[in-house]
């Protein structure tokens, strides 16, 4: 038997739940397939300006902030052995006139406050499977579910993250790389408050970053880790017990935050990289981790993701409302979407790189741009509207900013 929608989302991760979403606010029959990851391990997302601002703006802000902790602060520490060793960094929201950055989620209450949502919204179907045998053909898209069952659609959205299936399908080229680094990721309690500050330490095998979360009941003091460190350290770490880690994770951050301990699971990620020549093939179009990721630097990933979101429901609303899959519609995605991912995959890959390389130049520059970002007002004023709602090239879900500024997120 077969079905037919508009556009057939593959992927119920972060990207495809909120693509379907907005997609069907706009007006279009929209079917999403995929296996919902509820998992626990210890991930979270920090979501800027523009991110929070598209939520606002499908009204879902509400569901998400009791789980979102807002990020005032940011500090940069130089943790090398380099001899050009700036004083820390930082950057505060108020310079930019926000309250707050953005605010850090965990990825499953993310996954499970969307899940909910879209569950309600009319005019999207969201089926818990996996799709498979993609067809696309100059007429229509299509996909199978395991039980057999035909998908039709004007238009294949690919939210399927890395491994993407529909990239393939879609025979979009892309170049991939690894790195000799994985991401120990942990949530943690401590003695002393965050004060809503997020911290990076640059070490020369990548960052140490600590972002905050709010409070439960027993623990005041929380903060989810991203740790970058070689994958023989990871498998060591990964293996010791949670005291043992909380030590070693208390002695990485120079003890800013007091005693620490670990609650509940760890993770680990392997990390790579990967830049699309195209975000579009006939009839199809990927977002967020299936056209590009990087490791987690500077929490851009997810960022970037819902730009490519928010930018395709502006170029299928300007060009594809008779049919969202016409070539018009997906050029005018693709064009729009080349400068930012490109300038941000690169700029993630050099500041990776910037650390890993012993080289005297090197280090120069990173502490001299470190240090122009210390001293120099406008550029590091430039440089945080950039970071957290790129100027001038924001689609029109991202363009309105939030009234009580996050005020309502806890922690
Ligand atoms: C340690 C770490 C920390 C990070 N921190 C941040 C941060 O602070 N801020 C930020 O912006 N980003 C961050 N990121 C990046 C961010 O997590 C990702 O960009 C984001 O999760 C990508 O979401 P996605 O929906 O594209 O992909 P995924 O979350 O991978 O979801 C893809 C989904 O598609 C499903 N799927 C796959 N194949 C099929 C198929 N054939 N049919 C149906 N479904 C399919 C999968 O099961 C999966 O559920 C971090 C990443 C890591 C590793």
């Amino acid at each position: 038997m077969n079905q037919g929608t508009d556009i057939l989302v593959a992927g119920a991760g972060a990207a495809g739940l909120t693509v379907g979403i907005a997609l069907a606010q706009a007006g279009f029959e929209v079917t999403v397939v995929g296996a919902l990851d509820g998992r626990r391990n210890a991930r979270t997302v920090a979501l800027f300006e523009a991110s929070l601002r598209l939520y606002r703006a499908l009204g879902l802000w509400d569901r998400l902030s009791p789980f979102a902790t807002p990020l005032e602060r940011i500090r940069l520490i130089d943790d090398t052995d380099s001899v050009f060793r700036p004083t820390p960094v930082l950057l505060r929201a108020s310079e930019i006139g926000l309250d707050a950055f953005g605010a850090n989620i965990e990825n499953a209450d993310l996954v499970a406050a969307l899940a909910a949502a879209a569950r309600e919204t009319p005019g999207l179907h969201l089926i818990e499977d996996l799709l498979g045998d993609f067809l696309l053909t100059s007429e229509s898209a299509s996909a199978r579910l395991p039980g057999g069952e035909r998908i039709e659609a004007a238009l294949l959205v690919g939210a399927d993250g890395r491994g993407s299936r529909v990239r393939a399908a879609a025979g979009i080229g892309a170049r991939e790389w690894s790195y000799s680094q994985t991401a120990l990721t942990a949530l943690l309690w401590h003695a002393k408050p965050h004060r809503r500050t997020s911290t990076e330490f640059h070490t020369r095998i990548g960052p140490c970053t600590l972002v905050p979360l709010g409070p439960t009941a027993e623990r005041p003091n929380r903060s989810s880790l991203v740790w970058l460190m070689s994958p023989e350290d990871a498998e060591r770490r990964m293996a010791l017990s949670d005291p043992e880690l909380a030590a070693e994770i208390q002695r990485q951050v120079h003890d800013i935050h007091g005693d620490m301990g670990l609650e509940g699971p760890r993770g680990a990620f392997a990390m790579s990289g990967l830049r699309c020549n195209r975000l579009t093939g006939t009839r199809a179009a990927v977002v967020a981790d299936a056209g590009h990721f990087f490791p987690p630097i500077g929490a851009q990933g997810l960022n970037l993701g819902l730009r490519d979101v928010a930018q395709l429901v502006a170029s299928l609303n300007r060009h594809g409302r008779n049919d969202p899959g016409a070539p018009k519609a997906l050029a005018d995605y693709d064009a729009a979407r080349r400068i930012d991912v490109a300038t941000r995959v690169a700029g993630v890959a050099t500041l990776n790189r910037s650390l890993l390389t012993h080289a005297m130049p090197v280090d120069f520059a990173r502490a001299a741009g470190l240090m122009a970002m210390a001293n120099i007002g406008p550029l590091r004023r430039a440089l945080m509207r950039e970071g957290v709602a790129p100027a001038g090239r924001l689609p029109p879900l991202m363009r309105t900013p939030r009234g009580d500024r996050g005020a309502d997120a806890r922690g």
